[in-house]
């Protein structure tokens, strides 16, 4: 398969590096300059913590998509603030039998890619891989799991020649995955675990970013336990007035991932402190604007949102 990987920061470069490994054409395109020269040279380096190896894969590697030419995948892993720039300029991928999936944390980005790309060619997913970039050329593989993938438009839309193209390219794409060592399971309503995962993000990320605490922390005080459970709680309103079946005890899995991952720093409070933009609009920002839209109080979220922005802009401020 030609595997395009529009965005090869941390996940960007694990996904392209495992794929490229086990034998597809890949090509990393990502402006950061050092990172695509570094791979080109001494190859992309994965250290592995579960296994304690480094691999080393040599997938191309480009600043821009121009010479790439249209690929059958194309994977989206830019930060979600990007995702609808990165996608304009990703043009030259799409050709007419090209499908895009994207892994990304947050919601918004179905929508955003397809400003240029028919539904009928949108694949989308969650993953419980994890990943951080060391320096140009190396990243560590940190965290294991599953990662699952689906059409998100199957469950509204009864178009089933349609429907039936997209789950014959998710098995193509499952079996790919699957061979370059990434467990992944095929969906019916993808949207279920991306609203899942919206649910936990929601839960930890803004909060342990506004008081700079690991994940676990949150569980130390009952004011952090409540405020968790009541910006979850508005979160699973709002998908639940969008037809979104989430169900189960949702709040008690987030205090569970919270202790599972205690020592870990969220990927927000690790922006905040680095002073970087956050992903706040696509998680605790996009609840609120779908919430208003549907009558659905999110008072929480509001808040939570309002703050990571002053907090951004602060930062922002300081690395002038
Ligand atoms: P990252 O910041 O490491 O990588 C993003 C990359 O996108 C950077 O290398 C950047 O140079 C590149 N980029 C910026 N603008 C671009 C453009 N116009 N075209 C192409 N590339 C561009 O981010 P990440 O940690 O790999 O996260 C990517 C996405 O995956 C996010 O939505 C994140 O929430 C999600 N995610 C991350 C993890 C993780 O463990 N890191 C796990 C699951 C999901």
């Amino acid at each position: 398969m030609k595997i395009a990987v529009v965005g090869a920061g941390a996940m960007g470069s694990l996904f392209g590096g495992l794929l490229s490994i086990s034998g597809e054409e890949v090509w990393l395109v990502d402006p950061w300059k050092e990172h695509m020269e570094a791979v080109l040279k001494k190859g992309l380096h994965i250290k592995r913590l579960r296994e304690g190896d480094t691999l080393v894969a040599h997938p191309k590697a480009v600043t821009s998509p121009d010479p790439v030419g249209p690929c059958d995948l194309v994977l989206i892993f830019v930060k979600s603030y990007v995702t609808s720039s990165a996608m304009r300029n990703a043009t030259p991928l799409i050709g007419v039998n090209t499908y895009c999936l994207t892994l990304q944390n947050g919601l918004g980005n179905i929508e955003a890619i397809s400003e240029v790309v028919t539904a009928e060619r949108i694949l989308a997913g969650v993953t419980a891989h994890g990943a951080t970039m060391v320096g140009p050329g190396e990243i560590v593989h940190a965290g294991q799991g599953k990662t699952i993938i689906g059409w998100p438009f199957g469950a509204e839309e009864k178009r089933e020649e349609v429907s039936e193209r997209a789950f014959k390219k998710l098995a193509e794409i499952a079996e790919a995955f699957l061979k370059a060592g990434i467990e992944t399971d095929i969906s019916e309503n993808i949207l279920v675990p991306i609203w899942e995962k919206l649910l936990v993000n929601v839960g930890i990320n803004a909060l342990t970013a506004i008081l700079r605490i690991p994940n676990g922390a949150l569980l130390a005080y009952d004011e952090t336990k409540d405020l968790v459970r009541m910006a979850v709680e508005e979160a699973a309103s709002v998908a639940k007035a969008k037809g979104v079946p989430v169900t189960g005890d949702i709040v008690s899995h987030v205090y569970d991932v919270a202790e599972r991952t205690g020592q870990n720093k969220s990927s927000m409070l690790q922006d905040i402190i680095a002073g970087r933009k956050t992903e706040i609009g696509s998680i605790n920002g996009m609840v609120v604007s779908e919430g208003k839209k549907l009558g659905v109080p999110v008072p929480v979220n509001e808040v939570l949102t309002d703050l990571i922005k002053a907090l951004e802009k602060r930062g922002l401020e300081e690395n002038c």
